[in-house]
């Protein structure tokens, strides 16, 4: 049995290098703590844990033991080093051309999964938190019989992360849409909310707290020093909303306010810039946020629109996921594609014989992008 093979089955491998098997471990514990983080609370780790926990503490002690450093005693302990070891530890020495060395998978103020924890954790075989959205989509489309339907109901969410009872009562309110969409929502969980309140980020309108555990008050700065939220280092022109009465408040499952409301922005740029462009789309069903352009003749030209931090993962993510079009266009919000070597980062993870065919963009890029000449060149290779 080879060693992946063996790793994937619980068995013990040997003649491994230990980067392979601090890696694997690293992928392990972003599973946990995705997992950990929709079941229960942070702060309720009590015996016996959950298998799947167990089994993660167990392999993180065997690979201290094995690398002679000493192990965690515990799960909250194992969680505190989720929180504070990166992927770049020696102790997990994750190659930067998979996750950025910095990365680490619980979050220093929000204490849950970070969006690389999540983005992690949709690696791999089962597609993990992003495959889930769109299963969950998948299932809400074939509740709402018409395609328009279904988009108005996928536009609901992507715009409304949060539900506040008043919100019911406001002229835009539509009952049907309320009717299919509400089982995808549920009560605020103890972890997002500090002193019984609970803080919206006005950028990506997804929960925000204050870093240092404080109870919220009205008008509290608004830089990411003081404040985390869950779209993670948002640029913001206001503080966020304080929201005193959460109860009355209900949130969207976590893996569509990652995949499917987080990138929405974007998405209505991208939107926004074909129709002003006069370019014509169709939806793809089988990805979260993807168009097939019309009148493009015999090539074949898609668009899919993403907000996500490691580039690498997304690269393996458009490689693997779908079967490509002859030319791809992979739009990201421009803040992120202006990060250092994000594009080199992305282009690099690609496989080479299909480099040509995916082209990693933003919405002001995009249709440069789409009449730049050297694209014309099929990649037969
Ligand atoms: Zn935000």
């Amino acid at each position: 049995m080879r060693a992946q093979a063996r790793r994937r089955a619980g068995l013990p491998v040997t003649g491994e290098e230990p980067e392979d098997v601090g890696s694997e471990l690293f992928r392990e514990l972003a599973r946990m703590v995705t997992t950990l983080a929709e079941i229960q609370g942070l702060r309720s780790f009590t015996l016996p844990y959950p298998d799947l926990a167990q089994r993660a503490l167990d392999r993180t002690v065997m690979h201290c033991i094995d690398v002679g450093r000493t192990p965690p005693r515990s799960l909250p302990e194992l969680w505190e080093w989720c929180r504070t070891k990166p992927a770049g530890d020696p102790l997990f020495a994750v190659p930067a051309s998979l996750v950025t060395s910095d990365a680490t998978l619980v979050h220093p103020g929000g204490r849950m999964p970070t969006r690389s924890c999540l983005e992690l954790a949709s690696h791999g075989v089962g597609g993990g938190v992003a495959a889930h959205a769109r299963a969950l989509l998948d299932d809400l489309e074939a509740r709402c019989g018409t395609g328009e339907r279904y988009r108005r109901c996928r536009r609901f969410l992507a715009r409304h992360p949060v539900v506040h009872q008043q919100d019911r009562f406001g002229s835009g309110w539509n009952r049907d849409v309320w009717s299919r969409v509400k089982d995808l929502y549920g009560e605020f969980p103890e972890h997002l909310l500090a002193g019984g309140r609970f803080l919206r980020c006005p950028s990506c309108e997804l929960p925000a707290l204050p870093r240092d555990g404080t109870t919220p008050v009205s008008g509290p700065s608004s830089t990411n020093e003081v404040i985390w939220c869950e779209g993670e280092n948002c640029p913001r022109d206001a503080p966020p909303e304080l929201i005193r009465d959460p109860e009355q408040a209900l949130i969207l499952h976590r893996s569509l306010r990652m995949f499917l409301a987080l990138p929405h922005r974007t998405e209505e740029a991208v939107e926004d810039v074909l129709d002003r462009a006069g370019v014509g789309r169709e939806p793809l069903p089988q990805c979260l946020s993807a168009y097939r352009l019309t009148g493009t003749g015999t090539r074949i030209v898609d668009i899919q629109v993403h907000d996500r931090l490691q580039p690498a993962l997304l690269a393996a993510h458009v490689a693997h996921g779908t079967p490509l079009a002859d030319l791809t266009l992979v739009v990201v919000p421009g803040q992120l594609a202006g990060r250092d070597d994000y594009r080199e980062a992305f282009t690099e993870a690609l496989p080479p014989l299909i480099r040509g065919r995916l082209v990693l963009t933003t919405p002001v890029d995009l249709v440069p992008a789409l009449n730049c000449p050297q694209r014309e060149e099929k990649d037969d290779a």
